[in-house]
């Protein structure tokens, strides 16, 4: 039933299909309002001929109310269906209403001048074609619904075949039509509707099919220039449409702006709320930057990050509104919104560059509580092209040996001499002269090539014990810093177990420092790797306790042989009275779970005493020594200086 009733045309159809439809009626009422055309004036042309080589103008009132009118009749519906159509199939605005009266009028008019002449045809014996035609042009190609169809064609025919059946026919002189000929009369209209029908449901399937492919289309173009999470804009829209703008000759280059935020703390917020409110927060903060920014072009970078093209004028006090309303967000985590800014200098154009310089900008006031927005400068050049350099030249430093190890004691509170080290990263440029890790550890992250260093820095210290065991050097239990990148970029674990097992390195002389904010992604591989790590005879340690939101989650569900507590646990040591019932806990904590305790950052001697006294059982900082070079190391050891720990010794 749904079928039959679909096939008659009496479903609902979507505006697509509708607007298919009309489109169709359209260019086939160009062709057909043509041929009508083209058939009156050569009929007028035809009276007219006959009218003055007959000498019948005196008739000319009888002759013009029997034909030139009908001619002119439809010669002007015709005209005036044309005008439409090219009008509307140009793209003009134009009224679809008006369409629809001017098409049904032509479709009548149409039928009625059929019936006409093929009666008249008929009279003197002639065929009906025309009103053959008429009925299959305009039921066909112009009333696409089948069942207005059916009633125009039923009443249509019944009403030619009436008048047909009154006439005396020419060749036999009866009245009435012949059996025959109503037979044929009936086939030729079944076969109409047929044509009809048929001829509906192919441009209806086209119609649905051209729908659904536009349906896709958009859909793909949709998410091919938005941001899936967000809802704003994506990167791939924001270069096109920058990249445009930035060549149009008429845009004043002067007068815009590249801005770049990112919102401090939200690792945190994500950490303490989860990922679904973290999510949401993201949602709301780009809504508010792009309605701020409205007229401008505005696009998620990537994370918790934002890039805008705007103009100067007025963009600080947009920012700080901005600023203030993110602030109004917060509720235990301190949300801030940091902008870093960027003007095109010359007849630059290259977008990528332009927001890395802002987004560096950006990155530069990062923990500056007090500022908001920075604008990219030339002190921030020689900074940006430092990080270029570090990028481009990791491969060098390594190759050419460029990248040192530098080792910092780790103090036992009992004994007061040494009872392990640390590996931290030197960079000796010959260029920039020595760098040290703040400078490029997290560049190399955000670039992901941190595993290239540390994979060097595990074959150097292997290096290190075996030169310090043949040459009966002291040397103490190293510990790495791991990058959580590290698991994800390269097998870390197995390229350890190999690089120790080259250089006969005990496991016990080998520990892996990774820090808590490593373990607060989500991440699989993580959890696998530390078990795998543990499994084959390493310890791990928990790097930086305390200094993230979910310390406490991390100790739950990971386990760890040593618990290195953050050094801003002590910065605040003389000034602030909650330091030590604070580290007084946490060390009680760490023995509660079976983990050693050590505290890094310690300075003065005070400290030392205080954590030796609560049973914090390492220690580690400037008071014992900096990180040195390995050979430094020796001859303070060998001056008696420093001292290592006999259960500890390598040789
Ligand atoms: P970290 O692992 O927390 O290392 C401790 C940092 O604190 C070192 O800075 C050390 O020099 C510094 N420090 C030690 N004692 C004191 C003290 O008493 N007072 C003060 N104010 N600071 C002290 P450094 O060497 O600049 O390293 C910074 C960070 O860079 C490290 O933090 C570590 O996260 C990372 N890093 C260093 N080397 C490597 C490496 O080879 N691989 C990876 N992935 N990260 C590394
Ligand atoms: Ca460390
Ligand atoms: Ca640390």
């Amino acid at each position: 039933m749904k079928v039959l009733l679909q096939g008659l045309g009496f479903e609902k159809q979507s505006k697509y299909v509708r607007d298919y439809f009309y489109r169709t009626n359209m260019r086939a009422s160009i062709y057909m309002s043509m041929v009508v055309i083209v058939l009156e004036v050569w009929m007028i042309v035809r009276m007219t001929k006959t009218i003055f080589e007959n000498n019948l103008q005196s008739n000319f009132k009888y002759y013009f109310e029997k034909y030139y009118a009908n001619y002119l009749v439809l010669l002007a519906s015709g005209i005036i269906m044309l005008i439409y159509a090219i009008r509307y199939l140009r793209g003009k605005k134009i009224d679809k209403g008006v369409g629809l009266v001017i098409k049904w009028v032509f479709t009548f008019v149409c039928i009625y001048f059929g019936v006409k002449i093929s009666l008249n045809d008929y009279s003197k014996g002639e065929q009906i074609l025309t009103f053959l035609t008429m009925e299959l042009f305009s039921l066909c190609l112009l009333t696409w619904k089948p069942y207005a169809a059916f009633i125009i064609s039923a009443s249509s025919y019944m009403y030619f075949f009436c008048k047909i059946d009154d006439m005396i026919a020419v060749n036999t002189g009866q009245l009435g039509t012949t059996d025959a000929t109503r037979i044929n009369f009936f086939i030729m209209w079944i076969s109409t509707m047929m044509v009809c029908i048929a001829n509906y449901n192919n441009t209806r399937s086209q119609a649905l099919k051209d729908q659904n492919l536009e349906e896709v289309n958009t859909y793909l173009s949709k998410i091919s220039v938005e941001d899936e999470l967000t809802g704003i804009h994506n990167m791939v829209y924001f270069r096109t449409e920058a990249e445009k703008l930035l060549n149009y000759v008429t845009t004043d280059r002067e007068s815009i702006i590249f801005l770049f935020f990112d919102i401090e703390n939200f690792k945190s917020y994500n950490e303490k709320y989860g990922f679904h409110e973290g999510n949401d927060l993201l949602k709301r903060i780009a809504h508010m930057i792009d309605a701020a920014f409205n007229n401008s072009l505005v696009s998620r970078y990537s994370d918790d990050h934002f890039v805008v093209l705007t103009r100067v004028d007025g963009v600080q006090n947009v920012i700080g509104e901005l600023s203030g309303e993110v602030k109004k967000l917060q509720r235990e985590v301190h949300l801030e919104l940091k902008c870093g800014a960027y003007k095109l200098i010359g007849d630059e154009s290259d977008v990528s560059l332009a927001c890395d310089r802002a987004r560096f900008a950006c990155n530069s006031i990062k923990k500056h509580y007090d500022r908001t927005l920075r604008l990219y400068d030339k002190s921030l050049e020689d900074k940006f092209h430092l990080k270029q350099y570090i990028v481009n030249n990791i491969d060098t430093a390594i190759q050419n040996g460029y990248i040192k190890v530098y080792y910092q004691p780790i103090v036992s509170t009992k004994t007061g001499c040494i009872c392990g080290l640390e590996a931290l990263a030197r960079w000796q440029d010959p260029n920039y002269g020595l760098l040290s890790p703040g400078m490029f550890i997290e560049i190399l992250e955000e670039y992901r090539q941190i595993y290239k260093l540390d994979k060097y820095i595990i074959e150097a210290v292997c290096k290190d014990y075996r030169d310090s065991v043949e040459n009966n050097k002291p040397f103490a239990p190293v510990s790495l810093n791991f990058s959580r990148l590290d698991f994800e970029l390269c097998d870390i674990v197995g390229y350890l177990c190999e690089t120790v097992e080259k250089y006969n390195v005990p496991k016990k002389f080998i520990d892996v420092e990774i820090t808590e904010s490593a373990l607060t992604v989500q991440q699989d591989f993580l959890p696998d790797a530390i078990k795998k790590l543990r499994e084959f005879g390493y310890k791990v340690w928990l790097d930086d306790f305390g200094s993230g939101y979910s310390s406490l989650n991390v100790l739950k569900d990971y386990h760890f042989d040593v618990l290195k507590i953050d050094m801003k646990f002590l910065s605040g040591f003389k000034s602030n009275e909650k330091t030590r019932p604070i580290l007084e806990n946490i060390v009680e904590l760490s023995k509660q779970l079976k983990m050693i305790s050590l505290t890094e950052g310690v300075e003065t001697q005070e400290q030392y005493e205080f954590l030796g006294d609560i049973g914090c059982e390492r220690v580690q900082g400037y008071l014992f020594s900096k990180p040195v070079p390995l050979e430094q190391l020796r001859e303070r050891i060998a001056s008696g200086e420093l001292n290592v720990c006999k259960e500890v010794k390598s040789a």
